[in-house]
């Protein structure tokens, strides 16, 4: 996207965002990590579920980043979790924008089923905010998801991934696809100067 600087989140994605955070960190936690990134006006106050925009992405980014450091070694699996949560949270509340309700994956190959969920949840981002591109990376032996507008990282600059909400999101998402506890890599991150963030669907977890 040419005016990253300017990237918004729209309100229903950081609604999506708080109440998986809530879930998992309870009120306490939260509250403490919107005050230190400034989101303070969200404290016992969520956005609405509509599709205005909310707050810049460099902000969103730092709602990640202080999550992470709250929580120290276990920042990364907090930040997992609450993507997982927010899979579900979407699950329950936006299955229409998905293209998920009333769908039966049972009959299909495997790598149909990941390729399904993952070309939902690009869908559904790209329906929610004409600001986000989103796709599926079918070239290789392993399916990915990729998307060159993330906001987790935005701003961010680190010598490793910072994406692990995504990674959470992902890997819930192939779970409710497949049944099974797919392994999931960022291989790329924009944190780390590539073109865009990109998870790998690996191994299945023995
Ligand atoms: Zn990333």
């Amino acid at each position: 996207m040419d005016n990253r600087e300017e990237a918004v989140i729209v309100n229903s994605l950081v609604r999506q965002a708080l109440v998986s955070a809530q879930e998992v960190m309870g009120d306490n936690g939260l509250n403490a990590v919107l005050r230190t990134s400034g989101l303070e006006r969200f404290i016992g106050n969520f956005p609405p579920n509509n599709l205005e925009p909310s707050i810049p992405a460099s902000q969103y980014a730092r709602l990640n980043q202080a999550i992470e450091e709250f929580y120290g070694r276990g920042g990364k699996g907090m930040l997992r979790r609450i993507g997982k949560a927010s899979f579900q949270y979407g699950l329950r509340e936006q299955s229409a924008l998905m293209g998920v309700a009333g769908v039966a994956l049972k009959l299909l190959p495997e790598r149909q089923k990941i390729k399904f969920i993952l070309n939902g949840l690009a869908d559904a981002l790209k329906k929610s905010n004409s600001q986000v591109n989103a796709w599926v990376d079918e070239s290789g032996d392993r399916l990915a998801y990729i998307e060159s507008t993330c906001a987790i990282c935005h701003s961010r600059h680190s010598p490793d991934p910072v994406c692990h909400l995504y990674v959470g999101s992902i890997a819930e998402a192939v779970h409710w696809a497949t049944g099974k506890e797919y392994q999931i890599v960022e291989s790329h991150c924009m944190a780390k100067g590539d073109q865009y963030c990109r998870f790998e669907v690996g191994e299945v977890r023995a």
